[in-house]
């Protein structure tokens, strides 16, 4: 017994409400555990990541051929091999667990590996989802309601604020949150498992991990990294913290979320210049989850600020971010309800696109320098007309000029989607410290300690989340148990 006034006890504290502390708390439930959940956020806006994701997952196959093509997407970076093979085993059976919860699974669309040129990738059978449909909270929804099933309790509004250890022997044997303004300590007999989400709301985090300045979110504000800072307070080491997925896309200060624009979607006349003015990079260039293939190596992009210029006739082509009909995802569109015009014309009345009858005069507005712009773009128009990209080879069919004025921009800061990096944890989700050593009663399962060191292809972020929360779920479960 230790001396903590304990405002409730239980066998394994799961720490938030996405994907990997759901897959965790049935998981630990069905090991024989009594669980409870604690939640920052309010019912409505709880979820995190999850609930405002695609919500597909990659299907696996063949573990085997999976193991090869994680190891082969590390690259220079590898990751432990009782991790990869937990892994690789693991997310197979993501579909058939979802099942079992009663969920009707298809696959949506006909997706293949975004890595095609990898070892491995012949285990990836593209992607599955609730109902084979993409977004619209599908999977949270499907998940909370097995949560409900089983009389799993979610105490909402409750961040969890620091975990509690036992002084001698530093294991984790409960947590400090805050509860309608105060403290609420819960006591965790078997296990503690922080599956808070990852850190791409917290500023400071962001500039000190990520090199980014400012990025607005694609996702959910409560992803502010209190879960990675928890453990580091009891001595966890730290993996995969300069990894993330950015995308490029427009800021909507007032709604608090960005856009992604995906190349703006259906329009072709536009280019991505630098603050010179300049164009860097073939705008359609593959983007694969967080990184491009370029100059022969695969680099984060996009990773620093840069503009988006378009003429009238790309405003035209229709809504320059993906509609409701094509990708229900992000803070914006599920939370906020925002719906953009057909014409981009609210967004432009807005200011969070900029226009203008001159290119010299868009960059005024942008701070671009206006004589670089103006090169760029008559250098572009050249290659458009002659039909070959001489600098950076960008696709002939996609090569459309841009000559109709007004002309239209945004900075795009980019859009940081999620941060990859936490708590090092082990093949049984277990958080190790600093020293390798096991942090007993201590797990970490999802986007706060993702197994993604450096490239991943597309549905492996849920798939991870629902396989490590299971792990962390029923390796606290076996954890012999305390009296707290
Ligand atoms: C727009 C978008 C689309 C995406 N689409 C896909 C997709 O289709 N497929 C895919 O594989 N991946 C996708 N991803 C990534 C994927 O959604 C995430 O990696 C995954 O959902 C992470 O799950 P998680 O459970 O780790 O974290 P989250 O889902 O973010 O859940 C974390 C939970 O913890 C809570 N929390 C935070 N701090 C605390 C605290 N101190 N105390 C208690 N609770 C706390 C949060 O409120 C939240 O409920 C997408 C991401 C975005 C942003």
């Amino acid at each position: 017994m230790y001396d903590v006034r304990w405002d409730r006890v239980a066998d394994i504290v799961v720490l938030g409400c996405g994907a990997a502390g759901i897959a965790a708390a049935i998981a630990g439930q069905a090991s024989g555990a009594n669980v409870v959940v604690l939640e920052k956020m309010n019912e409505r806006h709880a979820g995190g990541n999850t609930r405002l994701s695609g919500g597909i997952w990659f299907d696996n196959r063949n573990p085997e051929r999976a193991a090869v093509y994680l190891e082969s997407l590390c690259g220079d970076f590898s990751l432990p091999p009782q991790v990869v093979r937990a892994w690789a085993e693991e997310t197979a059976l993501n579909s058939e667990w979802l099942q079992s919860l009663g969920a009707n699974i298809a696959h949506y669309g006909d997706y293949i590996p975004e890595y095609p040129e990898l070892a491995g990738s012949d285990c990836y059978r593209g992607y599955l989802g609730i109902d084979g449909k993409i977004g619209d909270e599908l999977l949270y929804r499907a998940l909370m309601r097995a949560i409900q099933d089983r009389n799993i309790e979610v105490i909402y509004e409750s961040p969890a604020i620091q975990l509690i250890t036992e002084p001698s022997s530093g294991r984790v044997i409960g947590v400090e949150a805050k509860k309608d303004g105060k403290p609420y300590r819960v006591g965790a007999r078997r296990g503690v498992v922080i599956a808070t989400g990852g850190f791409e709301a917290n500023k400071q985090m962001v500039r000190d991990y990520l090199g980014l300045a400012n990025p607005p979110l694609w996702g959910s504000p409560a992803s502010e990294g209190d879960g990675i800072r928890m453990a580091m307070q009891v001595g966890a080491d730290l993996w995969h913290m300069s990894n993330m997925m950015a995308i490029d896309g427009v800021d909507a200060p007032e709604l608090g979320a960005g856009f992604a624009t995906l190349g703006l979607v259906g329009a072709k006349s536009f280019i991505f210049v630098a603050p010179d003015g300049s164009r860097f990079i073939d705008e359609n260039v593959d983007l694969r989850h967080g990184h491009v293939l370029t100059h022969g190596r695969y680099q984060l992009f996009p990773r620093e600020r840069s503009f988006v210029i378009f003429d009238e006739q790309a405003r035209l082509a229709g809504p320059v971010v993906p509609g409701p009909g094509e990708l229900p995802v992000g803070w914006n569109m599920l939370m906020e309800k925002y719906v953009w015009s057909e014409d981009n014309l609210a967004e432009i009345e807005r200011g969070w696109i900029v226009a203008s009858d001159t290119l010299s005069g868009l960059a005024g507005k942008l701070g671009l320098h206006p004589e670089g712009l103006e090169k760029s773009v008559a250098l572009y128009n050249r290659y458009c007309d002659a039909g070959l990209d001489e600098q950076f080879n960008r696709e002939p069919t996609t090569l459309v000029p841009l000559r109709s004025a007004p002309y239209y921009g945004f900075v795009s800061e980019p859009i940081l989607a999620w941060s990859n990096g936490g708590p090092r944890r082990d093949a049984n989700a277990r958080v190790l410290g600093v020293s390798g050593q096991v942090i007993e009663g201590l797990f970490a399962a999802g986007n706060v300690s993702s197994t993604y060191s450096w490239c991943k292809d597309g549905g492996f972020h849920i798939a991870d989340a629902l396989a490590f929360g299971r792990i962390a779920g029923r390796t606290a479960a076996g954890n012999e148990p305390i009296s707290v």
